[in-house]
Order: C-alpha cells, then sequence, then structure tokens
C-alpha cells in the first residue's frame, strides 16, 4: 500500500509537471504566432505601399532583417526575391498564399521545414498592376522550441522529481503509519489523523458486536455443556465438514479423548467405516441410527441432521448406552433355544416310546417299562416347565404374590422331610438345626430357595453322606446354609452355575432329573428378598451354600 501510495503520488507530481509545461508552451506558443501572423500583415502591407509608390527602387537598399519578401508577376513568374536569385526560382502560381490573394486581394499560408523544426508563415497581397508581394517569417515550431528548452525542463524536472520523492515517502508515511499502529482491542484509543476517525469508530463498534456475540457463544456453551456434562449418554455435535463442534464428558469417555479433540475431525477419533456411513445419511439430510461396540459395551449412534436455511448445517450424534438392552435380548434369545432344546429331548423319548406302542411294536412284557419311560419323560417335561414358569414370574418381580413372616427353621424342616424318601434312597443323611428366626417374604419363593439347594445337596452328594440345613441369626439378619459332603463344584464353575441352564456335568444332571434352573431360580429369589448367597466348596469336603437375609428394614423387625 505504501508503495502505491508512493509511486501515486510521484506520477501524479510528475504528470502534472509535464502537462503544465506543455499547455503553458502551447499558449504562449499560440499567443506570439498570432502576434507574428499579425507583424507579418501588417509588414506586407507597407511592403506593398511602397512597391506601389516606388516600384523596384523600393527593393534597392532594402534591409529585412528576418522577413523574406518575394515580388511575383501575374503569371506567377518570381521578379524579385530578397534572398535567392528570383531567375532561377520556379513558378509560384499554384502556390496556396499566391493563389488566394489573386482571387481574394490577401492570401495566408504556412508550410513546415522537412524536419518539422522550422515553420513558415507566408502573406499575399495583390498591387494595384496584378502583381503580388509576399512576405514570409520563419518561425520555430513547439518542437523545436522544447528541444532547445531540453536542458533546463531535465533540471526542472530531476528537481521536481526529487521534491515529488521525498514529499511522496514523507505522505505515504503519515497515511500508513497510523492504519498500521492500530491497536483492534482499543481503536478509539489510537491517536491517529482527522480521517482515520470514523474507521476507528467503526472498528470499536465491531470489537464490541465480537466481544458481544462470543460472550454469547461462550454462554451458550456453557449451557450447554452444564446440560450435557451429567448425562450418561454421549453427544457430540459435528458441522457440516464432520469437525467436532461440541462434545460432552460421556462422549470423551466413550472414544478416549479429552476435550482438545474439539476443532478436529470426527475420523481421529474412530475410523469406523460403518460411522462413516451413518455420518454420511445424516449428512444428506435424513435420520440414521446404528450400534456399535464402544470402550466394551454396545451403544446405539443416533444421528440427525441439523438444517439451516434449509441446508445441512452439522449433525448431531448421540450415543445411548443399549449394553443392557443387548446382554437381555442375548439371554432371551439363549433361553428360548435352551427351553426348546430341553423340551425336544423328553418330547422325542415321548413320541418315540408312544409310536412304538401304537404300532404294537412292543413286546407286552415291555409295554411296562415304555410306560415307564413315557411317565419319565412327561415327569421331566413337567419340572421344566414349571421351573420356567417359576423363572418367568421371577422375572416379572413376582409382584402377584404377597409377603409374609415365615420362620425358616419350620420351613427347612419341611423340606427336609419333602425331600426325605429321594435321600434315603441314595442312603444320605438330612438334618435341620439352629433357632427359629423368621423373615419377612414370599413363602412360596423361600420354600423354591430351601427346596432347590437341598435338593441339589441330596443329588450332587455321595452314597452315604449327610446334609445339614442350618438357620441362624447373625447381625441383624438371618443365615440359612446348605452343607453336603457331596461332589463339590470346582472353582471355574463356580461363577456360572446360578446362570439359567449352566449344568457341570449334562448327562448326569439330566440323568438324575435336574433341569439346569434350580440355581437360577435360588439366585431371583434371594434377589426378591434383598439377600446374598455365598459359596464355599472343595471336591473332597462337599458344598455349602450361604443365603443371608438382611434386617427387613421397611418392616423394622427380625
Ligand atoms: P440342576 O437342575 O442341573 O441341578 P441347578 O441350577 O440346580 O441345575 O445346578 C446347576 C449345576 O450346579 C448342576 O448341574 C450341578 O452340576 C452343580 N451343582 C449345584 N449344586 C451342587 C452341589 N450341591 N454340589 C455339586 N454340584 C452342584
Amino acid at each position: 500500500m505504501t508503495r502505491r501510495i508512493f509511486k501515486s503520488i510521484c506520477f501524479a507530481a510528475l504528470g502534472t509537471f509535464a502537462a503544465s509545461i506543455l499547455l503553458f508552451m502551447a499558449v504562449l506558443y499560440h499567443y506570439f504566432s498570432n502576434i507574428m501572423r499579425s507583424q507579418l500583415a501588417m509588414q506586407t502591407q507597407l511592403a506593398a505601399w511602397g512597391v506601389e509608390r516606388e516600384g523596384v527602387a523600393y527593393f534597392e537598399g532594402l534591409e529585412l532583417a528576418d522577413y523574406r519578401m518575394t515580388w511575383i508577376g501575374t503569371d506567377g513568374t518570381v521578379l524579385y526575391d530578397s534572398i535567392q536569385d528570383s531567375s532561377g526560382m520556379e513558378n509560384h502560381i499554384e502556390r496556396e498564399e499566391i493563389k488566394q490573394a489573386f482571387a481574394e486581394g490577401v492570401g495566408e499560408s504556412s508550410r513546415y521545414s522537412a524536419t518539422l523544426m522550422e515553420r513558415s508563415l507566408y502573406r499575399a497581397q495583390r498591387l494595384s498592376d496584378g502583381t503580388i508581394l509576399r512576405l514570409s517569417i520563419a518561425q520555430h515550431t513547439l518542437l523545436s522550441l522544447l528541444f532547445g528548452m531540453l536542458q533546463p525542463l531535465c533540471v526542472i524536472f530531476a528537481i521536481v522529481l526529487a521534491l515529488s520523492f521525498v514529499l511522496a515517502y514523507r505522505l505515504s508515511k503519515a497515511v500508513v503509519e497510523p492504519l498500521n499502529s492500530i491497536d483492534l482491542d482499543e481503536p478509539l484509543g489510537n491517536a491517529g489523523y482527522e480521517e482515520i476517525k470514523p474507521l476507528l469508530q467503526r472498528l470499536a463498534a465491531q470489537q464490541r458486536k465480537i466481544r458481544k456475540q462470543s460472550e454469547e457463544l461462550q454462554k451458550r456453551r456453557g449451557e450447554f455443556e452444564a446440560v450435557t456434562s451429567g448425562m450418561s449418554e454421549g453427544i457430540i455435535l459435528l458441522n457440516e465438514k464432520r469437525i467436532i463442534l461440541g462434545i460432552n464428558p460421556a462422549a470423551m469417555r466413550l472414544f478416549g479423548t479429552d476435550d482438545s479433540c474439539i476443532g478436529s475431525y470426527l475420523q481421529a477419533l474412530s475410523q469406523s467405516l460403518q460411522l462413516q456411513e451413518l455420518l454420511q445419511k445424516a449428512g444428506d439430510g435424513k435420520h440414521a441410527e446404528m450400534t456399535m461396540e464402544l470402550s466394551g459395551g454396545m451403544y446405539q449412534l443416533d444421528a440427525s441432521p441439523v438444517f439451516a436455511k434449509e441446508r445441512v448445517s452439522g449433525v448431531v450424534l448421540l450415543l445411548l448406552n443399549v449394553s443392557e438392552r443387548a446382554k437381555t435380548e442375548q439371554m432371551r434369545r439363549e433361553f428360548t433355544a435352551n427351553v426348546s432344546h430341553e423340551l425336544k429331548t423328553p418330547l422325542h423319548t415321548i413320541s418315540g416310546c408312544a409310536e412304538l406302542l401304537a404300532n404294537g411294536m412292543v413286546q407286552k412284557e415291555d409295554v411296562l417299562k415304555f410306560s415307564r419311560q413315557i411317565y419319565a419323560q412327561a415327569q421331566r417335561m413337567i419340572c421344566l416347565v414349571e421351573d420356567i414358569m417359576k423363572l418367568s414370574h421371577l422375572d416379572e418381580g413376582a409382584e402377584d404374590m404377597s409377603r409374609e413372616w415365615v420362620n425358616l427353621l419350620t420351613l427347612a424342616k419341611e423340606t427336609a422331610q419333602e425331600l426325605m424318601p429321594e435321600a434315603e434312597a441314595a442312603q444320605i443323611s438330612i438334618r435341620v438345626k439352629g433357632e427359629s428366626v423368621r423373615v419377612y417374604g414370599i413363602r412360596q419363593m423361600l420354600a423354591s430357595i430351601l427346596h432347590n439347594l437341598c435338593d441339589n445337596a441330596v443329588k450332587y452328594n455321595r452314597i452315604g453322606g449327610s446334609v445339614v440345613l442350618t438357620v441362624e441369626k447373625e447381625g441383624e439378619g438371618v443365615r440359612l446354609l446348605v452343607t453336603d459332603t457331596g461332589i463339590g463344584i470346582p472353582p471355574e464353575h463356580r461363577d456360572r452355575i446360578f446362570e439359567r441352564f449352566y449344568r457341570i456335568d449334562k448327562s448326569h444332571s439330566k440323568a438324575i432329573g435336574g433341569t439346569g434352573l434350580g440355581l437360577s431360580i435360588v439366585k431371583h429369589a434371594a434377589a426378591l428378598h434383598n439377600a446374598t448367597i455365598t459359596l464355599e466348596s472343595s471336591a473332597d469336603a462337599g458344598t455349602t451354600i450361604g443365603v443371608y437375609f438382611p434386617k427387613h428394614v421397611e418392616k423394622g423387625i427380625n
């Protein structure tokens, strides 16, 4: 800019100088040409008068200084010339001023020399005898004048050039320096020339506007952060180029990043092609969703386009934790598959036996055996269906079942009694010991806990072994312990035996009538009473499963 101002000033100064010199000279030249022309006319008139009076004698001893005088006859021949010998001169009849003088009495013309450096002015006047007297004078042309003044002009030009340089330098500095030193944070605090003030005022107004907008932005950002920081769902705001504009702490945790990712592309956080496709769809103005694994959990990603002036200006990405839902879904699928599988086996046996009986293909002595088989499998199916129903009842919270005070010792004794036939068959003794304590709960569920634990203690025991049911107060709660001297549970299975249909030895469990749902029912029923389960087991000494019922806070009695 400084250069441009500098150049402009220099060119303007020099241009003005050159133009004024030219104009000045042209005006002067025109002025002096007019004077010269009128003098020439006057001199011609005087000479004509002299020649009219004296004839040829007038030319004798004539001092003409700058003028040239020519006398031309009526046929155009030169009768006299003050410079040249007239006899050698060509006929002048065709000369412009001569022709005009013959026709009008007076003629005028001018002619340039070959070099254009000189111009001759002619004035011709017809005399009374029809001859023509012509006077001419040489005049320097404007060009020759300019050439003649070249030296002084160059000197003046150099001075003007130097002056305009200094002036231009100072001026451009005076214009640009205050502009360069403007303090944009405090524009009005700048001292400058008068003309800069409107600019400074506009800058100050702009500054105020920007400050207000940035405060507003900051406020909005703060609000967004306040709202989203406490959310367990992740939120990411992207612009149309997929650059992160905002991200809440939950989303940062999921992508293992911090707020330094703001301003960078989302691709820097995840290169998942699926995610890119999802954002592409949202970028095209459509809502899109997908599920993907993030930091060990399953998340549903919802991408919604944000419109501004009917154009997609960004995308809001919402990350919802659906791990629990996915897990439940998975469990439901597994459970359905397991149930179908568990039911299919006894049904096949029943159907096979029944078919053989119906076709009369069974020997009379085997009919009983086949009927027992059908009965046993049907019983197995009944047990299975009963357990499944119990579980689904528990899954729904067993809200329809009423709670009451139940004496756990009495219930334990009843259970022991129920299982006595099976225990005796396996020569296993069952003993119930402890205090008579009450638990506030669902009788049916408490009975289920006792039955399943005791049943397992008998089923997975050794011949001649024992089962002990202990009910005792512990702290403010009640502990139920079922101890057996059975086969024990290997450590690697201990975490899984409470899962539905999980059995350590499938064939053994099935052979002794297990459904694989007993401990699952225990787990759910215990949870319904806020009870915790403990397990101790060793391959030699057997297993002890404990259920601890804490104090019933709601009722305040135990
Ligand atoms: P099941 O109907 O097969 O007994 P459960 O859910 O009651 O199913 O038990 C799951 C598995 O845990 C059993 O199949 C068995 O392998 C093991 N188990 C349960 N209780 C005992 C125990 N007292 N001693 C040894 N193993 C046990």
